[in-house]
């Protein structure tokens, strides 16, 4: 960080090269690492014990007896701490509601069912008041923004719908055989800054379950915080469905594992036809790992869709790009 403050190229690169190590010497400080933590690198195949993972996708390790993936191992060694992640999640929160504001926080909306349970929990637990965005891409399923909409009149929240259009950069990703979900994951998170920023409102909640690293919050630049709301909360899909069968809330039938978008079925079948795998594989994986999914429902989420043509016609009207 100190380097950074004189920005000329000279110094820039220096402090790159200060803090570069190469890449023999990064490996073996991890190894090193690792096998002090009691996890031996296993070099035949494997399959993780725990998670989906095997020797193709992750390196795989010895630990207790036991064969795990890398990932898995850094979660052993990093345990998260739920009451601390939780604690500093709901106090951060509380400060918000204290500042008596016209809202509270703004809500990531997209009408799929992560982001309606935690306006559910917001409003009927927190006691908060949301401003509630749906930043709509144009490939947001026509139930999923019904969804909003009787939600947002359920609650009597305000909400508001930024009209956006992805369509260049969907049809760049899917044709490489890319996954577009982070991109424009973070693509909408901009938005939500922006609109954040232009309304003096400090926090964006959204409906994520996994946390940061060990947190639930993170800074964003400018002093806003972005909360996700279902860390603290450890609600299993069965819990979630419980909440949502209470609400004026339909299920659509859409491909892979979401309840909002239409790109998804068609970006995993492209990235299928390349890979041989699904891109949802190590988010998935991430799931089973902190216990927000079992095996056998990780596998069957990621079977490879079938895009019904009607969808596929529906993608076309909307823009994007398909022979
Ligand atoms: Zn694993």
């Amino acid at each position: 960080m100190i380097y950074m403050e004189n920005k000329t190229k000279n110094n820039v690169e220096k402090s790159i090269n200060l803090n570069k190590l190469s890449p023999e010497l990064k490996f073996a400080k991890k190894t090193k690492e690792l096998e002090e933590f009691g996890a031996k690198p296993y070099n035949k195949y494997a399959e993780c014990e725990l998670c989906l993972h095997n020797s193709e996708t992750r390196p795989m390790y010895e630990y207790n007896g036991k064969k795990l993936c890398i990932e898995c191992i850094n979660s052993l060694r990093f345990p998260r701490n739920f009451e601390k992640m939780s604690k500093e999640l709901f106090d951060h929160l509380k400060a918000q509601k204290q500042k008596n504001n016209k809202y509270d926080c703004i809500l990531g909306f997209s009408g799929g069912k992560d982001s309606v349970v935690a306006l559910y929990l917001l409003i009927n637990d927190l006691k908060m008041k949301p401003l509630c965005i749906t930043v709509d891409n144009g490939y947001m399923a026509e139930e999923s923004m019904e969804n909003c909409k009787n939600i947002a009149k359920y609650f009597k929240v305000d909400w508001i719908v930024l009209n956006r259009d992805y369509t260049k950069f969907f049809n760049k990703m899917i044709s490489r055989g890319e996954s577009p979900c982070r991109i424009c994951s973070d693509m909408n998170m901009h938005e939500l800054w922006h609109f954040a920023r232009q309304t003096n409102i400090d926090t964006i909640v959204t409906g994520h379950e996994l946390p940061f690293g060990t947190t639930a919050l993170r800074n964003m630049k400018k002093d806003i915080t972005l909360a996700r709301l279902l860390v603290g909360y450890k609600l299993s899909e069965k819990e979630r469905y419980e909440i949502l069968d209470k609400l004026p809330w339909k299920k659509p039938d859409l491909a892979g594992y979401t309840t909002n978008c239409l790109i998804l079925g068609y970006a995993l079948q492209e990235f299928y036809k390349k890979h041989h795998i699904s891109f949802e594989y190590d988010r998935v994986s991430a799931m089973i790992r902190y216990g927000l999914m079992t095996k056998e429902e990780a596998r069957s989420s990621l079977v490879c869709p079938k895009i019904p043509e009607e969808m596929i016609t529906e993608l076309k009207k909307r823009g994007l790009d398909i022979k």
